[in-house]
């Protein structure tokens, strides 16, 4: 029976972080924390902390914008995987997420969530990641640092990689 999806096939590998990158995590924290911006550094990690393990938070975010058609446009191009680190005191986040993936990504993103604590571990053409954390400075290939002025949105990163 032939595989539903090969590694096979010679296209490079892209990997793509959900929280800011495919998921507006921070517009959806913002709706229970307006003023989340101003927090210092470990106030934040509470709050997004506190909020990961809430029930149903993670799979009631909306997608970035153009993030479900930039990732459809990504996957017909590269061997596409989604890279992200979940929370690890909150187990919903780990369910949520794979949720929202099929919510939103379907059949291109079948099977293609990875969830790790370390980023670094990978290698491939590309990590699409708007932070530095979790092994990201550490990845084998390009880090394309989304949100910053080289790649503010997912029009600049398509017109970078297609
Ligand atoms: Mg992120």
């Amino acid at each position: 029976m032939p595989r539903k999806h090969s590694i096979m096939d010679g296209k490079q590998l892209v990997f793509i972080d959900m929280d800011g990158v495919l998921v507006n995590f921070y517009g959806g924290v913002k709706k229970y924390y307006p003023c989340f911006d101003t927090y210092a550094e470990e106030k934040q990690r509470e709050i997004t902390a506190e909020l990961s393990a809430r029930s149903g938070f993670f799979t009631a975010l909306e997608p970035m914008p153009d993030a479900v058609e930039a990732f459809q446009q990504l996957a017909r191009k590269y061997e596409a995987y989604i890279l992200s680190t979940p929370d690890w005191n909150g187990v919903n986040s780990w369910t949520e997420k794979r949720i929202w993936v099929e919510q939103h990504l379907r059949d291109p993103a079948y099977k293609r969530l990875i969830l790790s604590h370390n980023k670094g571990l990978f290698s491939g053409r590309a990590l699409i990641d708007d932070r530095l954390r979790n092994g990201a400075d550490n990845f084998k290939g390009e880090h394309i640092h989304f949100g910053t002025e080289k790649f503010p949105d997912w029009k600049a990163v398509l017109k970078y990689l297609l």
